[in-house]
Parts: C-alpha cells; sequence; structure tokens
C-alpha cells in the first residue's frame, strides 16, 4: 500500500530505458523483449538464440534437462532489467519477470509442472543481497502458472559465485554441490521445474537437474529470465556485487 503512494508521488522510471515514466518497465522494453523472442531463430532445447543450424551451447555440454526456456539474450533492455532486480535492489522487477515467464511455461512447456524449485543461495550472500533472484522468481511464476513452489535445495559447502569463474571451473565448482534436504517431498514421477534468473553456461541448472533425477523425477525442465549473449549493449548498470 505505501509503495502504491510512492509510486504516485515519485512515479517509477523503466528499469530497461531508464527513459519513460510510470511503471517499473514501460511497454516499448516489454514489446522490444517479446518480439525479440518472436523473431528469433531459436534452439528447441536450450532455447538461445542460433547462430549456426547447430547449437554452440548444446555441443558444449550435454543437458540432463528436457529442455530450457529464456525470455531472451542477457542484452539490450532485459540486461538492463535483470541488473537492477539483481544488483540494484529492485525486488519488485521480480513480478514482472516472472509474469513473462509464467507465460512462455504455459503456453510451450509440453508437460505440466508438479512443482517449481530454485537454486539456493550461499547464506552470506543472501545476507549481503537481502533476497534470492531465484527464489522471488520461482514464487511469480508458481503464482501464475498455478504449480506449488518447493524450497527444498541445501549447499554442502561454500563456493565461490559462478560468475567469478570460467567455463571448466564452473562445472567443477557446483559438483555435489547442491543436495535435496533429508525432509523432501518426493520428486518420484514429477515432472520438476527450475528457476533461475540468468543461466550462463547451464552448469548450476544441470547440477540441480541430475539431483533431481537421482531423487526419481520423471523430467526436469529450466525456466530463466535470460541466456548469455555473446556482447551485451545498451549498458546502463554495472554490477556491484
Ligand atoms: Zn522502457
Ligand atoms: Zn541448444
Amino acid at each position: 500500500m505505501i509503495s502504491f503512494f510512492l509510486d504516485i508521488l515519485f512515479p517509477p522510471t523503466c528499469a530497461g530505458c531508464r527513459i519513460h515514466k510510470g511503471s517499473p518497465v514501460c511497454r516499448q522494453c516489454e514489446r522490444a523483449i517479446t518480439t525479440a523472442r518472436m523473431l528469433e531463430n531459436r534452439c528447441p532445447v536450450c532455447d538461445h538464440r542460433l547462430v549456426e543450424t547447430a547449437c554452440e551451447f548444446c555441443a558444449i555440454q550435454p543437458l540432463a534437462l528436457q529442455q530450457i526456456f529464456s525470455l531472451g539474450a542477457y542484452e539490450a533492455e532485459l540486461y538492463n532489467i535483470i541488473m537492477a532486480f539483481k544488483f540494484h535492489g529492485q525486488k519488485r522487477l521480480a513480478a514482472y519477470l516472472g509474469r513473462l515467464m509464467a507465460d512462455i511455461l504455459c503456453s510451450e512447456c509440453r508437460t505440466h509442472p508438479d512443482c517449481i524449485l530454485f537454486p539456493p543461495m550461499q547464506k552470506d550472500r543472501l545476507r549481503e543481497r537481502g533476497y534470492n533472484t531465484a527464489e522471488l522468481l520461482a514464487h511469480t511464476i508458481g503464482g501464475a502458472a498455478h504449480i506449488p513452489v518447493w524450497d527444498i535445495f541445501g549447499r554442502s559447502r561454500i563456493a565461490p559465485p559462478q560468475r567469478t569463474l570460467g567455463r571448466a571451473e564452473r562445472i567443477t565448482n557446483v559438483r555435489q554441490l547442491f543436495i535435496l534436504r533429508k525432509d523432501i517431498l518426493s520428486l518420484q514421477e514429477k515432472h520438476v521445474v527450475i528457476a533461475d534468473d540468468v543461466t550462463t553456461t547451464g552448469s548450476t541448472l544441470n547440477a540441480l537437474a541430475q539431483e533431481c533425477l537421482n531423487a526419481g523425477a520423471a523430467s526436469v525442465t529450466g525456466i530463466t529470465a535470460a541466456y548469455p549473449a555473446a556482447k551485451p549493449i545498451h549498458i546502463l548498470y554495472s554490477q556491484r556485487s
């Protein structure tokens, strides 16, 4: 309620273009994101933009996931929105991104998911940021698509953030990092969705998916806000943490 009145007094500026005022993301930016996704020639497995006929992303690492969906490449308006959400405290952008992600999941996922999971954050980083972006996205998607969100992953050790590492190190870094809690709801025969903000090499999603499959899940699908672009453009925000 307080934020409603604050928005009237101080209209928010669009996180995508930093020009238009009145909503966290303006119509032009939303249209740019959804249109880019429709026009792109995308890999049917990982949703990355295809430059050649074969997908470079899938060629590097076989996926434990059945499919990954993304809103688009981590560039332009989408880059700015995710940066504001992840590193500049604009927590409410979860509602905006999660709604678009839920639309994709509902219209394109082949099986109706039984639950949505998310990667757990390391406690010190959670304290620093104040919220787990993947968890917020999972709850928005779950609410919009009527899928329960299960908080069942823990971490087995302290590990450096994936974005600070190279491709080969990322795979080693997440090996046996995620553990399913002992008191978990059974994943047996479940169609599982894992939500995350940005997938870079797919190592985190793959490690989580493998745990689900080991626990008897029937399938694992990934849903992320963005996949990496070769060169992000129109950068407005710097990466703080
Ligand atoms: Zn805008
Ligand atoms: Zn692919």
